[in-house]
């Protein structure tokens, strides 16, 4: 019986929140779809190029397992060397998402203790469990800062890792560079190993970005070409760090996800010397009309980057307020994909102006008129 066949390990997972927002999607005609994880923009002409010039000139087949050489270098000369740390080396993965799962693979034995933030990447807790870890997860609300107390306060013997992720999803936030600078420093103090999520990395509109490798050298970075590029579906991503953990990595990618796509890495050569800024003035626009719009209806915290904001919920839960908004045609996701509690729900700005004045018309007409609460489970005409 093929039930019987499936591994335990995967029946404490759930991906029937996300799978059903994916089902709305398609059903509505022409929702106002804020649910979208990725950029609106095109991946650049010369990425695009490169690609299918790769794939011309038959460059299709396996890699060496850390990426071409001159992708390697490419990246290690721009973004590794900068850093100024002795000893660190950078391999090319399978979109960041390989990374981190290479990541825990590589550094979580059973029983250890991972450390993260509430809300959180929907994919943290189960790569941490996957791989017979425990997440502890600190609980960020309402301000989504760093608190250095708090992690100092949850590390125990078992404290193996602490994950970090700004800018933030699904908040946007982004914390100080002395939040971050203090949780690296309490990570090299404590000799525990620091992973740090900089896929958002590229925006950031209020202040630079500011990685906690800079004040630790043993941090293990994951990054990619995914958010920055508009390449999600193209599978590029890099993780730098420590030699030794990085030739751990690349051993197992060797044994799992073998090499990120040739022609790809092809194209994320060119990848590299896009810029970029223009589509992150414009977001940046876009936030900052967005919050002004949604000031007086929401309660949000401040996004110094990405493109989310996570503001409370007016009123009602998570379900009862996505099936509201599903009934005026606009996806939202309720917080609770991306957190233990249920009391905010994230949108996307990364879409045009056009959906974004649809999308805010609705949410202020939402907060304004709470619709009859509907109990949680209750929402299977939509699904
Ligand atoms: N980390 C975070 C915080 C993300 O939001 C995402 C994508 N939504 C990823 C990692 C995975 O990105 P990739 O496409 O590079 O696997």
């Amino acid at each position: 019986m093929p039930n019987s066949w499936i591994a335990d390990r995967t029946r404490q997972f759930d991906s029937d929140g996300i799978r059903r927002m994916f089902e709305l999607a398609r059903k509505l005609k022409d929702p106002i779809n804020l649910s979208i994880g990725q950029p609106d923009f095109a991946v650049p002409q010369l990425v695009k190029d490169e690609i299918t010039r790769a794939i011309r000139e038959n460059k299709n087949g396996y890699t060496p397992t850390e990426g071409i050489a001159p992708l390697r270098e490419k990246l290690q000369r721009t973004i590794v060397d900068p850093l100024e740390h002795s000893d660190r080396k950078l391999f090319v993965c399978s979109g960041t998402s390989g990374g981190l799962t290479l990541a825990m693979m590589s550094l979580i034995n059973p029983g250890d203790e991972v450390i993260f933030f509430d809300p959180y990447f929907v994919m943290y807790p189960a790569i941490v469990e996957l791989v017979g870890g425990r997440p502890v997860i600190i609980d960020n609300y309402p301000d989504f800062r760093f608190d250095v107390g708090a992690v100092a306060s949850a590390i125990t013997p078992k404290t193996k890792m602490i994950l970090l992720n700004s800018p933030a999803n699904p908040t946007g936030v982004c914390p100080s560079p002395e939040e971050i600078r203090d949780i690296a420093l309490l990570a090299a103090e404590r000799n525990i190993c620091l992973v740090s999520d900089e896929i958002y990395s590229r925006f950031c509109y209020d202040a630079p970005h500011v990685s906690p490798a800079r004040f630790n050298d043993q941090a293990i970075v994951v990054d990619g070409f995914s958010k920055p590029y508009a390449m999600t579906g193209l599978r590029a991503g890099y993780v730098h760090g420590p030699s030794e953990i990085i030739e751990t990595m690349s051993k197992l990618q060797q044994l799992t996800f073998v090499c990120a796509p040739a022609p790809v890495q092809w194209g994320c050569i060119a990848a590299l010397d896009v810029d970029i800024q223009g589509e992150v003035d414009r977001y940046r626009l876009k936030r900052d009309y967005l919050l002004a719009e949604l000031a007086n209806d929401y309660e949000i915290a401040i996004p110094g980057g990405a493109f989310y904001v996570f503001p409370k919920l007016p009123w009602g839960d998570g379900d009862s307020f996505q099936n509201a908004a599903i009934a005026e045609n606009l996806l939202i996701i309720p917080g609770k994909i991306f957190s233990r509690h249920d009391t905010h729900f994230r949108i996307s700005y990364a879409v045009d102006d056009q959906t974004l004045e649809r999308g805010i018309e609705v949410l202020k007409n939402l907060a304004r008129n709470p619709v009859a609460f509907q109990p949680a489970g209750t929402e299977t005409h939509f699904s």
